[in-house]
């Protein structure tokens, strides 16, 4: 019988190999549950087995879930991260409602999530979203615009630039998927470099994980390994 915690554990497992096979202490990389689609007895199962952070796509979906958590578990328990594109109508229930953003690409969404967040909230936690494979319909920022988007971004007042997450698209095996994940690791040093204090950087997913380890994430963000096969997303009706 899989369950959520024995799913968990085996992810971690996973994890804890990776990071002895590329010479990295296990505490170096954080695991975040990614709970779109699934309900909130499925993130409360996954916390009652140690999980605490969890990402969420779609702001609706996340929001709604974030107020059904909360009915049992103080809000603090849990960090709730968005990962999915954040529309500019978004930004105010983004900015009250999540602990960290991921999916920041563009300037103009990072400075309404600033001044946005509420006053009682600490700075909300931000990454970039870089576009290593140079796709052009894809989200996130060429590398080579990060330093200007970084510089811009980090001198928000209610924003905490913590580093910067990507999604490459899958590549045929391990080395080719590392050496993808390999330039965001890159872009990631190089802001370093440049003096930005940054933490964080988010990439792999169940299929990857293990090259992005490899590559130097700090964190990954596994859904279906955790919670099991998503059902097909719904076609969206067209808003109202
Ligand atoms: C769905 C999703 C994940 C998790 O993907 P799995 O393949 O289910 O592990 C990670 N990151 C983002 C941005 C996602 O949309």
């Amino acid at each position: 019988m899989t369950t959520i915690a024995g799913n968990l554990q085996q992810v971690k497992e996973r994890l804890w190999r990776a990071c002895d096979g590329a010479s990295r202490g296990s505490a170096e990389v954080t695991l975040l549950a990614v709970s779109k689609t699934f309900g909130p007895d499925a993130v409360r199962q996954a916390h009652a087995a140690g999980q605490t952070a969890f990402g969420e796509n779609y702001v609706q979906e996340g929001v709604e879930k974030i107020a059904l958590v909360a009915e049992s578990l103080p809000r603090a328990a849990i960090e709730w991260h968005c990962i999915g594109p954040v529309q500019s109508n978004k930004t105010r229930l983004v900015a009250a409602q999540f602990d960290w953003v991921q999916s920041v690409d563009r300037l103009k969404i990072a400075q309404r999530l600033s001044e946005q967040r509420p006053p009682e909230l600490p700075p909300l936690n931000v990454c970039l979203q870089v576009n290593v494979d140079g796709g052009p319909n894809k989200a996130g920022v060429p590398p080579a615009e990060l330093p200007a988007l970084a510089e811009a971004v980090a001198a928000l007042p209610r924003l905490r630039l913590r580093g910067l997450m990507c999604i490459p698209e899958p590549a045929p095996d391990f080395e080719s998927q590392r050496a993808l994940f390999a330039l965001a690791r890159a872009a990631y040093d190089d802001l370093r470099a440049r003096g930005h204090t940054l933490d964080t950087l988010s990439m792999g997913m169940s299929e990857d994980l293990e090259a992005a380890v490899a590559a130097g994430a700090t964190m990954v963000r596994v859904g279906r390994a955790v919670f099991g096969a998503r059902a097909p997303k719904p076609v969206a009706s067209p808003a109202a």
